[in-house]
């Protein structure tokens, strides 16, 4: 296959910017997709705005008058006469067209209007009228320096010279079944359409082998990982495992009891655990995880548990070590402010195996950490960490079995999609005495009524969280309410009486810490934050929140911010503040079930507010979308798995060349 630089047109200046926009081989170039698409209307001349793009026919009306340049460049002007007026067109280089423009010879003419002058700037001219057909331009994502219309050209030259060394991977059998068209002839279509009817035609095709792609590398994996004896195996008894339920405070709920032994099979299994645990924020998923890492103990292996920030890494730390106070298990905490000192001696035990359960953020799997028997890993809320900083945890060299807990759950759409190759556990089941959070949407004039119900929160001793979108005004900030601005309202309506701090993002992780801790001991009344609250932390004297802008805000984060609530007896209250997009919110006030939520909010935004930016760049499909493309994607599937297991077509140079790609890349 040739390389990007062989394009005709592409050189080192044209590289370096298609580089920018991450095209690095043809194969990127040809798949850069147009975003959308401009619909030329043959229009009429009053009904165009100034400078706006016309696409119109007529004739010629006066002889084109040409002028030559240096350079070699020309420019044609002449009269055309249109259906709805007279009209100007000037064009450049296109000198070769002189001949071809007699007076009265009938014209397509495609350009900008400027209205003033009455003038069409012409791109392009056709000879001869379109009469029905409206012309469809691809709009590219571009960069600066690298026009649409360079893009157009590579791509187009790149089709011409390289297009049938391009793979296609829909197996011939499904490319028949569906009567799709080959690849190169598809790419040439969703470059240049003809009509939009052949577009929807060739984007269905594209989709298609894209999700088939995709579900084929799923569906190998899946197999793979059932098929083969990939991961550690060891002796378990179930019984002595859950004697230890008898140190829990509280009864486990069925759906926990359930996920327990799901995960203790999987750690007795001979194949790698690879599970999902999902579950509500509160549904109790820790404990769950507490218990596997004590089955995981008493196997003889060490455990990691890896929290996406430091509060709640060192949330789960105390917990832990207030778990198994009673046994010999060694935990330490390792996060990104643990001095270098600290972090070197915790290495060195977990080299050595003088640490049992080591909790963390990210910093533990930094490259410079080696375990003496890592046999478990688990990532809480883990949607939070890139697909590669797993990848990163998996190849250390050893096969641990990996527990994932989430408290987004994942609607069923993307549960087949990013987890499709996992087992996953559910917990739905609430633990008793779970009270429902009245939860109300206002509007910002409604605020004097919110500040009542506060006030009578804070007279009965409870704890209250405000959150705002942002922290301090910024450029793009427009009316959105800031951390700080808010806190002055506050300090104004309650400040005489109680206390109030802030925390976000920005801070310095002691300093965040350190609000938070004082926020748990009851020491500050009102806490206003940004989402940082979101994920895990545990304060069951806070009885209310407020969100501030709350339609800035996905359902699902909603749902988890309101998840902070409601952890005590007293009966909890979330405020949802908001001039817009009230229908929408309104959901929260019924609805209270994160699984019902993340598909409404699915429905209603696509996975955007679903996923980290990151996690959405790895599933980031060039054409398909798991959302709108559902029913290609179930097809996708059932083909994909057929033509795996088929063993008759293993000889099949696609078959053997998607395999291949899959195994280089894991
Ligand atoms: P999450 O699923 O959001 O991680 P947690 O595991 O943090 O939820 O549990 C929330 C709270 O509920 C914790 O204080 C925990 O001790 C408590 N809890 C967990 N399971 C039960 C249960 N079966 N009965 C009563 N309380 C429980
Ligand atoms: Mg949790």
């Amino acid at each position: 296959m040739a390389e990007l630089k062989d394009v005709k047109g592409v050189g080192p200046r044209a590289l370096t910017l298609l580089n920018k926009i991450n095209i690095n081989t043809v194969d990127d170039l040809v798949t850069h997709y147009p975003f959308r698409y401009e619909i030329l209307r043959r229009d009429n001349l009053q009904e165009v705005g100034d400078g706006e793009k016309i696409i119109i026919d007529g004739k010629v009306e006066s002889v084109p008058m040409l002028m030559r340049f240096k350079a070699g460049l020309n420019k044609m002007n002449f009269r055309f006469a249109t259906p709805s007026g007279l009209v100007g067109v000037s064009i450049f280089n296109r000198a070769f067209l002189k001949n071809q423009l007699g007076v009265g010879s009938g014209i397509t003419v495609i350009g900008k209007l400027d209205k003033k002058k009455n003038i069409i700037t012409a791109s392009d001219i056709k000879i001869g009228t379109l009469t029905d057909k409206a012309k469809i331009e691809p709009v590219y994502h571009c960069t600066s320096g690298l026009t649409n219309k360079n893009l157009s050209n590579y791509i187009n030259m790149a089709l011409l010279y390289y297009g049938k060394d391009i793979d296609d991977n829909i197996p011939m059998e499904y490319q028949e079944k569906y009567n799709f068209l080959n690849k190169k002839t598809a790419l040439n279509v969703i470059h240049n359409p003809s009509t939009m009817e052949k577009l929807k035609e060739v984007t269905i095709r594209l989709k298609y082998e894209e999700l088939f792609e995709f579900m084929f590398k799923i569906n190998y994996l899946k197999e793979q990982n059932k098929k083969k004896n990939n991961g550690l195996s060891r002796e378990i008894n179930k019984e002595d495992v859950m004697k230890f339920t008898k140190n829990i405070p509280f009864t486990l709920t069925n759906d926990q009891l359930k996920a327990i032994d799901e995960i203790l099979d999987d750690l007795v299994a001979p194949h790698r655990m690879n599970r999902l645990l999902q579950g509500d924020v509160g549904s109790g998923k820790t404990v769950v995880s507490f218990m596997a890492m004590y089955a995981n103990y008493l196997s003889g292996y060490q455990s990691a548990l890896m929290a996406p920030t430091e509060i709640l890494a060192t949330q789960h730390y105390l917990n832990l070590v207030e778990f198994f106070k009673k046994t010999k298990i060694k935990i330490e905490l390792l996060t990104g402010s643990t001095t270098k000192k600290v972090k070197n001696e915790i290495y060195d035990k977990l080299s050595k195996g003088e640490i049992d359960i080591v909790v963390g953020t990210h910093a533990l799997i930094q490259d410079d950490v080696t375990y003496s028997n890592l046999g478990l890993v688990i990532t809480d809320e883990q949607h939070r960490f890139g697909v590669n900083q797993r990848a990163n945890l998996q190849n250390k060299g050893i096969k641990p079995d990996i527990l994932y807990m989430s408290a987004t759950p994942i609607p069923r759409t993307y549960a087949l999609t990013i987890y499709g190759d996992m087992d996953v556990s559910n917990i739905k089941e609430r633990p008793k005495g779970r009270q429902k959070i009245d939860t109300y949407v206002k509007r910002n004039d409604e605020i004097k009524y919110v500040l009542e119900m506060m006030y009578e929160e804070l007279k009965a001793k409870h704890q209250i969280y405000v959150i705002a979108p942002l922290i301090e005004e910024g450029e793009n900030s427009g009316d959105l309410k800031t951390v700080n601005e808010l806190k002055d309202r506050m300090k104004e309506a309650f400040g005489s009486h109680y206390t109030i701090d802030i925390v976000h993002g920005k801070m310095a992780n002691g300093a965040k810490d350190t609000i938070m801790e004082k926020f748990k001991n009851n020491d500050v009344n009102i806490l206003i934050s940004t989402t940082v609250v979101e994920v895990g932390v545990d304060v069951p004297n806070a009885t209310m929140m407020v969100i501030f802008d709350a339609d800035r805000f996905g359902l699902s984060t909603l749902h988890q911010l309101r998840g902070r609530v409601g952890r005590g007896v007293s009966k909890s209250k979330c405020v949802l503040i908001s001039d817009s997009d009230a229908e929408r919110l309104k959901i929260m006030e019924h609805e209270d079930d994160g699984f019902v939520i993340s598909e409404e909010d699915f429905k209603l935004r696509g996975h955007g507010d679903l996923f980290g930016t990151k996690q959405s760049g790895d599933m980031a499909f060039k054409i398909a979308s798991v959302r709108n493309d559902y029913k290609i994607l179930l097809q996708a599937k059932k083909d994909s798995r057929e033509y795996l297991i088929n063993k008759e077509n293993n000889a099949d140079p696609l078959k053997i060349r998607l395999l291949n790609t899959i195994n280089k890349a894991s």
